[in-house]
């Protein structure tokens, strides 16, 4: 058949705002240039995303969302659990899992009757990967991180460096690596660790199993950023890459920043109207993701550094953090708020991450190094106050403090999910933010952090270098599709 066709890509995120809005940003980048894009999504998420969805339709887009159950119940989750950001401990997010494997069945229906071109499925769908083949489709792999973290976790898996030191505290190399990179055993991820065949240390093995077998791997950063990493990625690794980001460019729109991963629409945001009232470079914005729950004493920890520090800010505390200590306030010390008055402001809930990042007055960000917010950084030239706590976030951090020297670390040492004790004290969280935001040393990492964002910037314009990746990639997809029609014609 030569007559002319649309190339259909079907998207499978993972119910979590991290892996969520970068992969629907995606979608929404590949309808932008030509192609048909389906995400596949469950009732409690789509709200999220749907009505930038519905704004890109009305463009002349073509992108749509397909919905299917989630199986909450089922797997042993309260009702109305369908995202990763209401999981609160380790069995639950085993249950998590389970749910999430349960999607295969449905969602294999779907490939069936729509059999789209190509399937790009998060990380957490191993049997994505099989599933294509099956369908004799490109399978294309997401995980949301850099390609720096990738090459980390291969070599960690490769070399095993953390069985050959004797203490959690000795600092070993990651060996075959562009750069030194030093970590210790305690900074690595439990699943990572254990040496029995662990439920997560098994599912990491069947991630990393089904990333080599896909067909490449969807980048969510840009060439400039790694280009070492990008280079071994392919070359030593030997594996595809697309580097096609940083993909929350693809939001220009005020609306579609303010709402990206939230349902609330813009009249909301009262903190870009307290932002206005700021000098340029002088609040810090605190925000440690989606998923983070740290103990209500910890909390109080990185109220009293702030304080101390002087400086302004603005920070997050999410809802799910919220719900063991709201009634008492017992997370922030006696008369804080009142105390702020006009130089900090609490956002208890979601806030418009991109549009605060953007703004001027912003002139620092603490983060946990997640890589959408590290990558939200850079493109808005704001350089970091480093707090890592888990995932592959210990990884980010040493590219941002190490590799590209645009942030400062508050010391943390220890990997640590679903923890209840201190981490960090104040005086280690209050000596990292002044540093960042005061002195001839801030000016500097200021300065790099602005020369990468203008790259960043450049990547993703056309004929930049995310730009290119992702026109490549395009041909690569239709002339794959147009290979297997001939062949079947003759
Ligand atoms: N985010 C946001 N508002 C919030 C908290 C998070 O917009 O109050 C967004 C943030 O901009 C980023 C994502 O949620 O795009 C968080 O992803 P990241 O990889 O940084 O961390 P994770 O949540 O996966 O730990």
């Amino acid at each position: 058949d030569s007559k002319p066709y649309q190339l259909h890509v079907l998207f499978l995120p993972y119910m979590a705002p991290g892996h969520m809005i970068p992969m629907v940003d995606m979608a929404r980048l590949f309808a932008r240039r030509g192609v048909k894009a389906t995400i596949i999504s469950t009732p409690l998420n789509a709200p999220v995303f749907s009505k930038a969805v519905e704004r890109d339709g009305q463009q002349g887009h073509d992108i749509s969302i397909r919905i299917i159950k989630f199986p909450s119940a089922e797997a042993g989750l309260p009702e109305g659990c369908e995202n990763l950001s209401c999981i609160n401990s380790w069995d639950m997010h085993a249950n998590f899992l389970k749910a999430m494997s349960m999607l295969q069945q449905p969602i294999e229906q779907i490939l069936e009757e729509c059999h789209p071109h190509c399937l790009v499925a998060d990380m957490t769908f191993t049997w994505a990967t099989e599933v294509a083949d099956k369908l004799r489709i490109p399978r294309l792999y997401f995980n949301g991180t850099c390609c720096f973290s990738m090459c980390v976790l291969d070599s960690l898996l490769r070399y095993e460096p953390h069985r050959r030191v004797d203490s959690d505290f000795e600092p070993f190399i990651v060996p075959g690596l562009p750069d030194q990179i030093k970590t210790t055993r305690q900074q690595l991820a439990e699943y990572l660790k254990q040496t029995t065949e662990h439920e997560f240390t098994k599912m990491v093995n069947q991630i990393s199993e089904s990333e080599a077998r896909s067909y490449g791997v969807l980048v969510n950063s840009f060439h400039e950023l790694e280009p070492a990493y990008c280079e071994h990625y392919r070359k030593v690794m030997g594996r595809k890459a697309w580097h096609i980001g940083p993909l929350s460019l693809y939001n220009r729109n005020i609306e579609d920043k303010a709402e990206r991963g939230n349902t609330a629409s813009i009249g909301k945001h009262e903190c870009l109207r307290w932002l206005d009232l700021k000098k340029p470079n002088s609040v810090l914005y605190i925000c440690f993701g989606s998923l983070l729950d740290f103990p209500a004493a910890q909390l109080r920890e990185i109220a009293l550094a702030l304080e101390a520090s002087g400086q302004n800010f603005i920070w997050v505390v999410r809802k799910g953090e919220l719900r063991n200590h709201e009634d008492k306030e017992e997370w922030l010390p006696e008369g804080f708020e009142r105390r702020m008055e006009g130089k900090g402001l609490i956002i208890r809930g979601w806030a418009p991450q991109l549009l605060i990042l953007d703004h001027k007055a912003v002139g620092g960000f603490m983060t946990h190094c997640g890589w959408n917010s590290t990558l939200e950084a850079v493109t808005a030239g704001v350089p970091l106050v480093t707090w890592p706590l888990y995932a592959e976030q210990f990884d980010n951090e040493k590219l941002i403090t190490d590799v590209l020297k645009i942030g400062i670390g508050v010391g943390a040492l220890e990997w640590s999910r679903y923890a209840k004790k201190i981490l960090v004290r104040k005086d280690d969280i209050e000596k990292a933010i002044v540093q960042l935001m005061v002195g001839e040393e801030a000016e500097e990492i200021r300065n790099r952090a602005r020369e990468l964002q203008e790259m960043a910037r450049n990547a993703m314009e056309e004929g930049g270098s995310s730009y290119s990746d992702l026109t490549a990639l395009l041909e690569e997809l239709r002339a794959l599709e147009t290979s297997k029609r001939e062949s079947a014609a003759h």
